[in-house]
């Protein structure tokens, strides 16, 4: 598959969507890094170098995305957010500006879902999506996580929010990829007030940490 340059993707994007001069949306990634090996996940070909977004990296994009009247609509793209020992301190921020969309929420692999991070998430972020396509060995066969780290780290996040912020909305993303069983992952979860996200696994990087110059460009265009 010959992947897209950030200006490809943008135009395809555009085209695909609404036509609009792109972007009107931003995605920003603010790290690249990620602890899985999931199967059906481009990441080990992916060839760019792992990175870490600092603080001044993103404020300097959040600043620009607010000036231009734009919202950034994901800080994750392609790697786990959750690795991104700074994200809430970025996602205070731009709260703080207002340049996040009101809906954002994070997708996560579930590895780093500790409790020093709940009360970021159920302050920062709008809802959260806990990725599982299978259970049990199956689940690690496909990702090269430990289930029942992950699992139990859902499970906990999901009755702290219980107890909490019972408004907060979690969801469990299962994608349609070669080797995932929804009907085990809907059992595993089925005592829980969750929701449930089923969809094609399809993801494209549209910015990364190294490319501040295009991202810039692309802006400044806008
Ligand atoms: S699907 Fe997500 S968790 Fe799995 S390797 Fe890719 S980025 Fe990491």
């Amino acid at each position: 598959m010959k992947i897209l340059t950030l200006e490809e993707s943008s135009e395809k994007m555009r085209k695909l969507w609404d036509d609009k001069k792109y972007p009107t949306l931003v995605y920003v990634e603010t790290t690249n890094f990620c602890n899985a090996r999931c199967k059906y996940c481009l990441y080990e070909k992916m060839e760019r170098p792992v990175e870490w977004m600092t603080f001044d990296q993103f404020k300097f994009i959040a600043d620009k995305v607010k000036e231009r009247g734009l919202k950034i609509g994901a800080m994750f793209c392609f790697g786990e957010p959750l690795a991104d020992k700074d994200l809430f301190n970025k996602m205070r921020y731009g709260r703080q500006i207002g340049v996040l969309t009101p809906y954002l929420g994070l997708n996560t692999n579930c590895s780093l879902l500790t409790p020093d991070k709940y009360d970021d998430i159920l302050e920062t972020c709008n809802n959260m999506t806990l990725s599982f396509v299978n259970t049990g060995k199956e689940f690690e066969k496909l990702t090269r996580l430990n289930w029942e780290q992950c699992y139990n780290n859902a499970i906990n996040f999901i009755k702290y929010r219980d107890r909490v912020k019972p408004s907060f909305f979690i969801q469990i993303g299962c994608n349609d990829v070669t080797g995932h069983d929804r009907a085990k992952v809907t059992e595993a979860f089925k005592d829980h007030h969750i929701g449930f996200l089923y969809g094609n696994c399809r993801r494209e990087a549209l910015c990364e940490a190294s490319q501040l110059a295009e991202i810039t460009t692309l802006l400044d265009s806008v």
